[in-house]
């Protein structure tokens, strides 16, 4: 039996209405268009689209792959046309400003659909995905002629982008930058160097491909201060916007993978190849900052749809596969041996699953919501809020959700027994795709720097305040209300252990940095699991008022999650916390010869 896939649309409309209101986004100067009955129509569409197209195309494309011949490469059989329609259907669109004839959704609206499709085929959402980002770039810090000629394109999908930061020498430190940029006597520049890993840097599926890459200028500073971004076309652009000559632009070779298999992942030449600043001089840095944010919430949906997708599968399995009696008894005394659905382990596995499932979709849909908020709010109070919020949480959502999601593949491989191990049923396939999401985007170490070390102590803990504040505000206010109390008193004590951990790192830090190193990555779980235990109270909430109407089942099983989070998931915090206070001399004081 193969795995199976139904868009979660339910549980969206539940985690983004009735959990979030997200109904007030259509308030918003912009937004107007964004009710829920043209979103859920949105979804709807997209859910049929990800469960009858792309999700068809996830295995043969994995055991395809791209190919690559005398510099071209050519996509797994089925993907052009998929991507087509893609387009025809308006996803690339979908959260483009209608100036360059986008629809102007929200981007939390667009990012349920990213769900979506990166649970049905992580690899074809990236060639959308990463167009996705050159486009933000491009928005926020392009000229008007280039913003005019490019992003048109993007949204039509018949010209696609890519994030060229990656060299030989450098991933992580980009200070470490050689290829360098000459600039000419026309005001364009020479680009030369070379990138790797370059997701969708070469591919069949759209006319042209714009790369987006940081290079260092003959006058710049060393290191992170002097690069500066540039857009390089792989095909020049005519004065009325038509294809011209190709530029210097080369794809050496693609990667073979792990994972996402159908997704290329190419060495980029740039030989003399024509380049245009993007933004101003040696600022290159923080024009990728700005949409930082955006693409790490973005790949922490692919840790979220992991979840999703293992869930489905590994339900279906435990329902229909028989092996052995329930221990207390069969359960299914016509069968031969109960399913395995009967047995605790196996419950354990499908709920953890489910609760980082439905807890991250409600974290991540928080926080996209909070960036929509942060980009058209007119309130400058209401805007800075929400800022502070989404950065605070945006290396928690990213590094969290893609762990997470990653041990969801692998229990849902469990689930299948020795199954799940074998190619057919697709399941490992899930553990393959969902790896990467933990290393790229910047490693999942590097987001719990990031969140220790600038976001923590930024604005004198102003960005902690935004999270501390609601959080303290929702304990104290249901801390009276009696059936709220097995939700309330746990998420008291995971919070209150994430706020002596906060005060300890801050101070410890501040005297030995390796002190914050040697705790980041166990205070950014901590800090995800505190932040699920926050949604899973409100859901809780929600649901507790809702537990006999309609759809009673859905809204109990709501609870009985709940429920299993706080009782089974978040004591991992106890651990946790006991871990971050031993401090860094374990691992500092081990001896560099001694290893
Ligand atoms: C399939 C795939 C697709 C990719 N797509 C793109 C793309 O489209 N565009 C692009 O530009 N790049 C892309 N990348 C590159 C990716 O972003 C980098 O691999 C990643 O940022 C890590 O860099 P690195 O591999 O050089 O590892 P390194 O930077 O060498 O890191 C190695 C290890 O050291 C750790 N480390 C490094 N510095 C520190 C520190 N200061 N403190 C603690 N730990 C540290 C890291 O966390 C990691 O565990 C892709 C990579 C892959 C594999």
């Amino acid at each position: 039996m193969a795995t199976v896939y139904k868009a979660p649309l339910r549980d969206m409309e539940f985690v983004y209405y009735e959990l979030l209101g997200g109904e007030k986004l259509a308030e918003l100067p912009g937004y107007e268009e964004a009710d829920p009955d043209t979103v859920k129509a949105i979804w709807e569409e997209a859910g049929k689209i990800a469960e009858e197209v792309m999700f068809p195309l996830n295995r043969t494309g994995d055991e395809e792959g791209c190919h690559f011949e005398n510099g071209v490469v050519r996509t797994p059989k089925g993907f052009k046309e998929a991507y087509d329609l893609y387009c025809e259907s308006g996803f690339t669109g979908l959260t483009a400003d209608p100036e360059y004839g986008g629809m102007g959704m929200p981007h939390s609206v667009g990012l349920m659909i990213a769900e979506m499709m990166s649970a049905t085929n992580h690899s074809f959402s990236m060639y959308p995905g990463l167009t996705h980002g050159a486009y933000n770039a491009i928005n926020a810090h392009g000229s008007e002629e280039q913003k005019n000629t490019y992003l048109p394109k993007f949204v039509e999908g018949t010209w696609s982008g890519t994030m060229c930061l990656t060299e030989p020498q450098c991933g992580t430190d980009l200070g470490l930058i050689r290829t360098k940029a000459d600039p000419k006597e026309d005001g364009s520049y020479n680009i030369n160097g070379t990138k790797i890993f370059i997701s969708a840097g070469e591919h069949d599926l759209t006319d042209n491909i714009v790369h987006l890459v940081l290079a260092r200028m003959p006058d710049a500073p060393p290191g992170i201060k002097g690069i500066s971004l540039f857009l390089v076309p792989k095909f020049l652009i005519k004065e009325d916007d038509s294809l011209g000559p190709r530029n210097g632009v080369s794809c050496g070779a693609i990667e073979h993978k792990m994972g996402i298999n159908a997704n290329s992942t190419c060495v980029i030449n740039f030989d003399d190849a024509e380049g245009y600043l993007i933004g101003k001089k040696h600022k290159g840095m923080e024009a990728m900052f700005v949409m930082m944010n955006s693409a790490r919430v973005g790949t922490g949906m692919q840790g979220l749809a992991a979840c999703e997708q293992s869930y489905q599968g590994a339900v279906e399995y435990a329902r229909e596969r028989v092996q052995m009696r329930s221990l207390t008894g069969a359960k299914h005394p016509e069968m031969k041996a109960d399913p395995i659905i009967v047995h605790p382990d196996v419950r354990r596995m499908l709920l953890t699953i489910r609760a980082y499932s439905e807890g991250c979709r409600a974290m991540s849909s928080w926080i996209a919501q909070e960036l929509d908020q942060h980009e058209k709010n007119p309130d400058p109070v209401r805007k800075q809020e929400a800022d502070d919020l989404a950065s605070l949480l945006t290396p928690v959502i990213k590094a969290f959700q893609t762990d997470v999601g990653f041990e969801s593949a692998n229990l849902g491989v469990q689930v299948y027994g020795g199954h799940g191990f074998i190619r057919e049923h697709g399941m490992e396939q899930y553990v393959r795709d969902a790896r990467i999401a933990q290393l790229y985007e910047g490693t999942n170490g590097i987001q719990a720097l990031d969140l220790v070390g600038r976001k923590m102590g930024m604005h004198m803990g102003r960005y902690l305040r935004r999270f501390f504040h609601p959080v303290q505000e929702f304990i104290e206010a249901e801390m009276e209300v009696p059936e709220m109390n097995e939700f309330v008193m746990p998420l008291a004590k995971a919070f209150s252990r994430l706020q002596q951990a906060s005060a300890w790192i801050a101070q410890e830090g501040m005297k030995n940095p390796d002190q914050a190193g040697a705790a980041s990555v166990d205070y950014l779980r901590m800090f995800g699991l505190v932040t699920l235990a926050y949604m899973w109270a409100r859901m809780a909430k929600i649901a507790l008022a809702k537990q006999d109407g309609d759809e009673a089942k859905f809204y109990q099983a709501k609870i009985k999650t709940a429920r299993f989070y706080m009782q089974k998931l978040l004591p991992q915090t106890g651990s946790l916390f006991s871990t971050i206070m031993t401090g860094s001399e374990t691992l500092m004081d081990f001896d560099e010869e001694f290893f």
